[in-house]
């Protein structure tokens, strides 16, 4: 019991809050729940969760709120769950720092996958980073970010400056779905348009074809389409 991850289930119709905490508990976790915005906060801070589950439409506030709440100083998974299906309202929430988005309604397996996936990716950041010589390793995927050089099964994959700083990104924050506009401006610096996203699918195409990762059977790196891409183990 003591060593289950706490998610925090902000949910304001009793019926959904009731199926997630199910799909939760038989997924092994331990789950605390509340129904407005402003018993969020309150128990974000008694209980530090480990993950926070966030619907937007609650009755005291908009649960973008909480977001900001908990990013003003922590770097704690949220995992937005909405209705909204308008793609804008994504891109906000992930902007914003949202680690994930999940539409209503989802499958039990969709959810608790997302879950896994933020909740490593915290990991991820929390103890390795961008540590000099460190390596990032996912399934057959290799970096070595000392000499920035990338392997994919047991190959040395020759990509340029820009591939390479893509991918690297991606890894330092694997699991976490990086919009379009984050990944221009990291990379570029630019502002986000027709042409930089279409700068930014072209190098994509190609570091997907030097791994020889078909689009139609996508591996490490996943795209959502209109929002951005996400390096992950496959699900
Ligand atoms: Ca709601």
């Amino acid at each position: 019991m003591n060593n289950k991850y706490k998610i925090l289930v902000i949910e304001d119709e009793a019926n959904i809050r009731g199926l997630l905490t199910a799909m939760l508990e038989s997924g092994g976790f331990h789950v605390i729940q509340c129904d407005t915005c402003d018993s969020a906060i309150l128990l974000y801070e008694s209980y530090h969760p480990d993950l926070a589950l966030l619907d937007l439409g609650l009755p005291d506030a908009d649960g973008m709120r909480f977001l900001r709440y908990v990013r003003r100083n922590a770097l704690t998974p949220v995992v937005v769950v909405s209705a909204r299906t308008d793609e804008s309202d994504k891109i906000a929430a992930l902007d914003l720092g949202a680690n994930d988005y999940v539409t209503k309604p989802f499958s039990s397996g969709e959810l608790l996958a997302r879950i896994r996936a933020a909740l490593r990716s915290s990991r991820h950041c929390n103890e390795e980073g961008r540590l000099p010589g460190g390596k990032f390793i996912l399934e057959d995927f290799l970096i070595e970010y000392d000499s920035r050089r990338t392997y994919y099964l047991g190959q040395e994959i020759k990509l340029t400056q820009t591939e390479y700083n893509i991918v690297a990104f991606l890894s330092e924050h694997c699991g976490k779905l990086m919009t379009y506009a984050t990944l221009i401006k990291e990379i570029w610096g630019d502002r986000t348009d027709e042409n930089s996203i279409k700068k930014l699918q072209v190098n994509m195409a190609n570091i997907r074809r030097k791994l020889g990762i078909s689009p139609s059977e996508p591996k490490i790196i996943y795209n959502e389409l209109g929002v951005g891409y996400r390096m992950d183990h496959s699900i």
